[in-house]
């Protein structure tokens, strides 16, 4: 219905029923009612609501509807009712695009998730994380070796990643959620790679321990142990480090974050949960860290952000065997049609030029 999309778009754009009725000329109590499927907008009322929520007229009459179940959110987040719903608007929104361009493809070249193998049923402690984090490297044949790209590893064993520019607030971490049973992680568009990787293998994290750790085991805890494990396994841990350190110096720690996507900090906690450093050391490591004022900002450079790659490339799919439209294409973007052809003729892939 009309009334459901008009409500979730602009959900998601974060305005009042007032706030929008302003930008259109109407009242709040009219867009309450197109809201409530009481009455229907006219043509013209369309028009200045798709402008003023930034989307296509199409929008509002997309059949797809979509739920977030199971919704996490990471620090139990206090952000206001009002951004949660802007995030989550905006999410929907992504997915209902790849679902409505998944209808238009003959046979979805992308796999449906599965339980990676090997993982034990009942963890009692951090050496069943451990474990459980080398059973989904062994299952995905991932070895111990760095990963390059994670969000490229996740999109390829059916779990749909996300960004938000609206998730740019500190105290929001990550959310998962499942949408007809499809995983799906969203993750800040605008954070550093290493912060975005951490926040992707702690929600694997959730998604994998929920229902296997025994009570006593806090699962927030247990996410963050098995995103360590699983960007950087013990083994590996120990053959970079030393089984025994007294000191990591900064520079071995900036290359190891270069390497591994895992940040200086992140190797701190590694290696405190490894006993590589003793409680002792990890303190000096974090007052030398917190004097530096390193455990806001990071000194060095950035570590690169990922972005998800399977939608631009399964629309450009669609569009090079003909099955969409150009227009159809350019809506699935939400661009405008010479966006489009633009960037297709520029024919570059980079960050800068999609987005
Ligand atoms: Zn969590």
């Amino acid at each position: 219905m009309i009334g459901d999309r008009i409500k979730q778009a602009r959900k998601a754009s974060g305005l009042s029923l007032r706030a929008l009725g302003e930008k259109v000329d109407i009242t709040g109590m009219a867009i309450s009612k197109y809201e409530n499927n009481k009455s229907i907008p006219s043509s013209g009322v369309l028009l200045g609501l798709a402008k003023a929520l930034h989307v296509k007229v199409e929008y509002f009459f997309r059949t797809t509807m979509v739920e977030l179940r199971e919704v996490e959110y990471r620090k139990h987040s206090k952000l206001p009712k009002k951004v949660l719903d802007q995030i989550e608007g905006d999410v929907i929104e992504q997915i209902e695009r790849f679902i409505e361009l998944e209808q238009f493809l003959p046979k979805t070249p992308v796999k449906s998730f599965k339980l990676p193998e090997g993982l034990p049923d009942v963890i009692e402690d951090n050496d069943g994380i451990e474990l459980a984090a080398n059973a989904v490297r062994q299952s995905w044949n991932l070895g111990t070796n760095p990963i390059p790209d994670l969000i490229d590893t996740f999109e390829e064993r059916g779990i749909r990643v996300f960004q938000s520019k609206a998730l740019h607030d500190e105290k929001f971490d990550g959310l998962a959620a499942e949408v007809n049973n499809i995983p799906v992680i969203v993750v800040g568009r605008d954070w550093p790679g290493d912060r975005q990787r951490f926040t992707l293998s702690h929600e694997l994290g959730h998604l994998l321990l929920k229902g296997r750790l025994v009570k006593h085991i806090d699962e927030e805890k247990a996410a963050n142990r098995f995103a360590g494990a699983f960007l950087v396994p013990s083994s590996e841990a120990v053959r970079e480090l030393g089984a025994n350190r007294n000191w990591l110096e900064p520079v071995e720690l900036c290359v190891l974050k270069q390497t591994y996507g895992l940040s200086m900090r992140g190797w701190i906690y590694r290696a405190s949960d490894l006993n590589i450093l003793n409680n002792a050391a990890a303190k000096k490591m974090w007052d030398y860290f917190r004097s530096r004022n390193w455990v806001k900002q990071e000194p060095g450079e950035q570590y690169k952000a990922e972005k998800p790659k399977l939608f631009i490339q399964l629309v450009f799919h669609a569009f090079g065997e003909e099955l969409i439209s150009e227009a159809k294409a350019a809506e699935l973007f939400g661009w405008s049609i010479s966006k489009f052809r633009n960037i297709r003729n520029v024919g570059s892939c980079e960050n800068e030029t999609i987005n």
